[in-house]
């Protein structure tokens, strides 16, 4: 469900959903207040029990296990959309997504990434039953998550290149329907990257179909390969070597440009789109030193058994070095 205003139907999902009894509640800083504005009324306004709670990760998880609910509930961002799938996909409930903003494509995948679990990638659980994504509390986010849901959408172009490519080389199954999913909301976001630079309702609209769409394109595909190659690699490399990293989104789209050079696609496309939408294109706009871009680059591959364009060995450092400054990631 997208729309304005639709966090106050929370409850009445539910219900056509056909479900009852317990709901546990996950929220975020942002979520705390809208949750307990909107959704708790909408539940309890139901007939639902409501058990919530703000906590550290591992306690928040045991917290909610505890509780035995017959379903779960996020509302809030990243982190906060994964811990309420994790813990539903543990208790084996339904869980509806409730985001907060379009920072990435987590709000509707079956795929989990937190710290708690400790690999550097996503994991697959199950996806969720209902999204409800309110277009006016998502408006309402700062415009650098939704810039940075687009560096994630972006990447679906070198994802599925990736996938391909594997495809070809390492006989890797390959679903051309959910790869076509995923490289069309990429060329929607590209498509309409002046409306969503501009943050007006339209383009934040066209953000998170995207999302949602990536999320499917991963379900039919089952596993994140239409929406996670070298790209997301370099990303999750970077979470790891970087003292400050940035977002997933904003490390994903910057990937984006250099993996797509290494395709011999049009990365300057790809670069001029990000600028337009407002998303960091350059080590220094991430916030990040060159050189854990380039040692980002270097290690990219080892992240997972995943085989993309960086190859089974990786790049040099001198490759890497030169491919993040032919792309003007670093100067
Ligand atoms: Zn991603």
């Amino acid at each position: 469900m997208i729309g304005k205003g639709v966090i106050k139907n929370v409850g009445d999902v539910a219900k056509s959903l056909g479900l009852s009894g317990k709901a546990y509640i996950f929220l975020g800083k942002t979520g705390r207040e809208l949750a307990t504005k909107y959704v708790l009324n909408s539940l309890t306004a139901c007939g639902f029990d409501v058990v919530d709670n703000v906590r550290d990760e591992e306690e928040l998880l045991r917290h909610a296990f505890d509780a035995r609910p017959d379903f779960v509930v996020s509302v809030g961002g990243g982190t906060t959309i994964d811990l309420g799938k994790y813990a539903a996909f543990k208790l084996g409930v339904p869980f509806i997504s409730v985001p907060t903003a379009a920072s990435h494509d987590g709000i509707a995948s079956p795929m989990v990434s937190l710290k708690v679990l400790k690999t550097p990638y996503s994991i697959k659980a199950k996806p969720p039953i209902a999204i409800i994504a309110d277009v006016s509390v998502i408006m309402n986010a700062p415009h650098r998550l939704l810039a940075s849901g687009c560096g994630d959408v972006l990447a679906k172009l070198t994802a599925v290149k990736d996938w391909r490519l594997a495809h070809m080389l390492k006989n890797e199954y390959y679903g051309e329907y959910a790869a076509s999913l995923a490289e069309m909301s990429a060329k929607l976001v590209m498509k309409n990257a002046k409306l969503i630079g501009a943050h007006k309702e339209e383009g934040i609209r066209v953000v998170i179909e995207a999302l949602v769409s990536c999320g499917v394109a991963m379900c039919i595909a089952g596993s994140s390969r239409p929406c996670s190659g070298s790209e997301h690699m370099f990303s999750h490399a970077l979470d790891m070597i970087a003292p400050k990293p940035a977002l997933h989104g904003e490390q994903c789209g910057v990937g984006t440009i250099m993996m797509a050079y290494l395709h011999g696609i049009d990365w300057k496309k790809i670069k001029e789109v990000l600028k337009v939408i407002g998303a960091p294109t350059t080590a220094k706009e991430l916030g990040v030193e060159d050189e854990y871009i380039i040692r980002a680059l270097v290690e990219a591959h080892k992240i997972r058994p995943r085989y993309t364009i960086l190859g089974d060995t990786g790049l040099t450092w001198e490759a890497a070095e030169r491919l993040a400054r032919v792309t003007g990631v670093i100067e």
